[in-house]
């Protein structure tokens, strides 16, 4: 089925977060996540298996920050082809293993993590090839259709769109927003409904909103967007605030908490919910339950 077509058809449910699943496993922190694509494919497909378990309908690539500049910073600028292709496999061998062909394998394309000029050095054709590069990798190893996530940036996140679309697949773009008095901005200061309008005009398939925020808030978040835009809207919020308990970040939020919240948020306009940073398969689980009952 086509992401597109199933958004339009009923709510689907993504899956969750692979970054801190993988510190669970012993990524030690500060390393990029991406680096176990290549060292520990077990352990990235262990966790594939663990998210279709819980029953989504999508599941993602681990290759938020599988970009040249980003990888660049870790000596492993040469690797972007192999490290995307290699994902889109990974996903696809836990798909084979578990029976679950009809899943979607979302391509998940990060920010580069640098700040674009004139605010910071890097130029806008950088940006662009870089996202053009992974783009073209997972499009190519077979992703179904790809995310830009967690943009702050509009800028940066349009320069992704563009390279996203360029594949000829579906695009769905995602920035971080939070809550303040006047409404939800991304930490750049992008309104989240100037913000839809202009992924919908530039040709994205669906908008979203991930990280950054509980599930409360982010009911908050697709109302805002809701009434400026007509295409489908996925909400993937974080499992809980994050608190610092001897000196480890913990997210405090349980599966039943937060699910406990997805009618609210399928009714403020979400087509599709998942879930960020700190949340778990088990979230994902209980979402699919929700959701099925509806
Ligand atoms: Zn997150």
């Amino acid at each position: 089925m086509d992401i597109v077509q199933l958004l339009r058809q009923r709510v689907v449910v993504f899956d969750g977060p692979y970054g801190t699943e993988l510190q669970q496993r012993g990524l030690p922190g500060g390393e990029p996540p991406e680096t176990w694509i290549l060292q520990k494919p077990e352990e990235v497909i262990a966790i594939h298996v663990s998210y279709l378990e819980a029953g989504p309908d999508v599941i993602h690539t681990n290759t938020f920050g599988a970009n040249r500049i980003r990888l660049s910073r870790f000596g492993l600028g040469e690797q972007v082809q192999e490290i995307n292709r290699k994902a889109v496999a990974l996903a696809r061998e836990a798909i084979r293993r578990t029976g679950r062909a009809e899943v979607i394998v979302e391509g998940n394309i990060g920010p580069t993590g640098e700040l674009l000029e004139p605010l910071g050095d890097l130029t806008s054709e950088a940006a662009l090839e870089a996202f053009t590069e992974q783009a073209q990798a997972l499009a190519e190893a077979g992703a179904d259709f790809l995310h830009v996530k967690t943009m702050t940036s509009l800028e940066e996140a349009l320069l992704a769109l563009k390279a996203a679309l360029g594949t000829g697949l579906p695009v769905i773009v995602s920035m971080a927003y939070h809550l303040s008095h006047k409404g939800a901005f991304t930490m750049m200061g992008v309104e989240a409904g100037k913000a839809v309008e202009t992924f919908e005009r530039e040709g994205a398939s669906a908008v979203g909103a991930n990280c950054e925020v509980q599930i409360q808030e982010m009911v908050e978040i697709v109302k805002a967007m809701r009434g400026r835009t007509s295409l489908p809207i996925v909400a993937q919020p974080n499992g809980g605030k994050p608190t610092l308990q001897e000196g480890t970040i913990v997210y405090p939020e349980t599966p039943e908490s937060f699910t406990s919240h997805v009618p609210a948020l399928i009714e403020a306009g979400a087509n599709a919910v998942g879930a960020c940073c700190g949340a778990r398969p088990s979230f994902i689980r209980m979402v699919v339950e929700s959701v099925g009952k509806r």
